[in-house]
């Protein structure tokens, strides 16, 4: 446990605020929490799915309710035909009634005889083991020749076996799936007591969110914290009712709060758990009822300000903002509570080791969770982290897990051996692995693939990154766009033996700006620049370093440093968002992304985006299918649609 002392006037009175480990914060909420009682509620079968039983249910009746024949044929005394054989058949008259199911017998089975009888039917009085009608021959008359022998008891499934009357079917605590509704249908019964899902209302806050569905007005931003956490709610069996975003008034959101806690069992909030001005939530729960906050900032990362409270037995708690922080402190802290809550047992996740290909820098100090996606490398499984930061939200839907790094490691070394918790009960290894330079271009490509059937996993960690994964046979193709400065040839020179260059498409790199802007509006590019460079009050966007791009913008440049330069994002779109919001005035992006944002474009050069295909996976079906696609005159010309050339 690591003891932090934090300091905050924020809400006009001392806080001292303790960082606690993530052990103690949870053990902490929970003792505040627990024992409590579950709430119990009668549940027609239909509606019990995914619930846990609230009590013991006893069987009504005996299963099966009679003793039953379990094949065609006929039912016999067994010391009738203890001697029958091929060779000495046994001659039994029979009776004058055939037993279908739900037929009741009416007459006796004495010695001698045999009465007829259908699989499910009810053995008649006086019988004692069923014969198969395969194993007997009908004789003139009424009558049947027996050509073997009985066991009492044979092909007879007795009152009770199953299901004994008195017998408890299902014990407390039972989570309902399709077959414990099996075993209640059996016994009769239709309605089972459950444990009442307990009912957690779900707010966002922040004067910035936008619900989904709604137009994004400037420096707006959609709730996403909403959706996951109202949804999460439902896998973990909770009824989550979404109460929608409220800006960060503090009258306005405690009285959404104190009403929300109210009627429901649970309140979630997300955003605003700083110790920022802004944020007031954390000031509003202090005061919704005792014990009150039990743990404000956990050694988590992502999700340090986490914010966990009992307000008069009711649990109250504050997820970051940030989604993947939310997702994570959510999954980690608030499910084991809500699960107890639900009567359900403890989620059990499953766990498989990867090593991880890249070192990982982690902070000392705090636990930390990395998403992963996996691929098959040459000896076992390989751990991609997928994270972008814990603002981004792409890492959740390409992770299949996440990897766990204790609090007092400040890296994992490369090669280093994970075990990763999946976030589904099995791994799913995708048919076709590349790994490289994003291009959207990609997606018109691997289309077909998956429609065929073929999954398709893309991880975007820059050129380089996907040669190396290619050299350790991690993936089956890396995308590529280096240009060699000596040659001035573009992918060619960086392979690698064991790598073959499959062409891809050009990508039209040049200069974006905003429409109608006179200092480019329809002129050659080496004007343009002419008239930015001319301008002092012309904002540049540059490029990060290592970017294809970047070695562009630099050569066009020279010596030059525009106002701007120190500005550099890391991707096409980026440069295209800072041009079109006015954060600057030009940069350099390709084609299909300037004209997506409705930007003016002077091209510059093309730049070559090819695939470093790795020889030896060259004949595996998903491989071929690939190169197949990237062949086809449907691929051609959804890349040139979409404003790229096929080399
Ligand atoms: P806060 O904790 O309120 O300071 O929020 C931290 C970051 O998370 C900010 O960038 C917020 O815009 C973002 N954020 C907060 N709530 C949400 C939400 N419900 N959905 C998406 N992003 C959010
Ligand atoms: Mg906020």
């Amino acid at each position: 446990m690591t003891d932090t002392p934090n300091f905050s006037n924020a809400s006009g009175q001392d806080q001292f605020l303790t960082i606690l480990s993530r052990e103690e914060a949870l053990a902490r909420f929970e003792a505040a929490l627990f024992p409590r009682a579950v709430g119990v509620e009668k549940r027609p079968l239909a509606e019990a799915l995914g619930l846990a039983l609230a009590e013991n249910v006893v069987a009504p009746i005996d299963v099966p309710p009679f003793d039953r024949a379990n094949v065609d044929g006929f039912a016999v005394r067994s010391a009738d035909i203890a001697a029958a054989s091929e060779r000495h058949p046994v001659q039994l008259t029979l009776n004058g009634e055939s037993i279908a199911c739900g037929v009741t017998p009416k007459l006796t089975v004495s010695t001698g005889t045999a009465t007829s009888i259908s699989t499910g039917g009810p053995v008649p009085r006086g019988a004692d083991a069923i014969v198969m009608v395969e194993h007997t021959h009908p004789t003139e008359g009424d009558a049947i020749e027996i050509w073997r022998s009985a066991s009492p008891g044979q092909f007879v499934s007795y009152a009770g076996s199953d299901i004994a009357r008195g017998e408890v079917v299902l014990r407390a605590g039972t989570v309902i799936g399709s077959r414990e509704v099996g075993m209640f249908a059996a016994c009769g019964i239709a309605s089972v007591p459950v444990a009442r899902k307990p009912r957690v209302a779900v707010l966002s806050t922040g004067d910035e969110l936008v619900q989904p569905g709604e137009a994004l007005p400037s420096a707006g931003i959609y709730d996403t914290n909403g959706a996951i956490v109202t949804a999460a709610i439902a896998e973990n069996g909770g009824q989550a009712e979404f109460l929608g975003s409220l800006p960060d008034d503090e009258a306005r959101l405690e009285a959404a709060m104190r009403q929300a806690l109210a009627e429901h069992d649970m309140l979630i909030l997300s955003g605003g758990t700083s110790k920022g001005a802004g944020d007031v939530s954390h000031r509003i729960v202090a005061r919704l009822g005792e014990p009150g906050i039990v743990a404000h900032g956990v050694a988590l990362k992502p999700g340090k300000p986490l914010c966990l409270a009992v307000c008069g037995g009711k649990p109250v708690v504050i997820l970051p903002g940030f989604p993947t922080s939310a997702m994570f402190t959510f999954h980690d802290m608030v499910v084991p509570v809500l699960r107890r809550m639900a009567g359900l047992p403890p989620r059990t996740d499953t766990q498989v080791t990867a090593r991880i290909p890249l070192r990982i820098a982690s902070e000392l100090g705090r636990t930390e969770f990395v998403m992963v996606s996996l691929v098959k490398g040459q000896e076992g499984l390989v751990a991609y982290p997928t994270g972008k930061g814990s603002g981004a939200i792409t890492s959740f839907a390409q992770a299949d897990g996440f990897i766990r790094i204790e609090a007092l490691a400040d890296h994992m070394p490369p090669g280093s051996e994970a075990e990763v918790t999946l976030f589904t009960p099995q791994v799913r290894v995708p048919d076709l692995v590349i790994i490289g330079s994003h291009c959207t271009g990609l997606d018109r490509v691997v289309a077909p693939l998956a429609r065929g059937g073929s999954s398709v996993r893309v991880l975007s960690v820059g050129s380089l990154g996907g040669l190396a994964a290619a050299r350790r046979g991690e993936c089956d193709l890396a995308p590529i766009h280096l240009l060699d400065e000596k040659t001035g040839r573009y992918n060619e020179p960086f392979l690698e033996p064991g790598l073959e260059l499959v062409p891809g498409w050009r990508r039209m790199q040049g200069i974006v700006y905003r429409p109608g802007d006179a200092r480019f509006e329809a002129l050659e590019a080496q004007d343009a620049l002419r008239a930015a460079l001319a301008d002092p009050t012309c904002l540049m966007v540059n490029r990060n370093q290592g970017a294809g791009t970047r070695i562009l913008i630099d050569s066009l440049l020279g010596s030059a440093r525009p106002d701007g330069y120190w500005n550099q994002p890391r991707s096409h779109n980026a440069v295209s968002a800072a041009v079109a919001q006015k954060r600057a005035d030009w940069g350099v992006t390709i084609a299909p992304v300037a004209h997506a944002a409705g930007l003016g474009f002077i091209p510059l050069a093309e730049e070559h985006y090819d695939f470093a295909l790795v020889a030896a996976r060259r004949d595996r079906p998903a491989v071929k299918a690939f190169l197949t696609a990237l062949q086809s005159d449907e691929c051609r010309e959804a890349l040139e649609q979409a404003g790229f050339r096929r080399a």
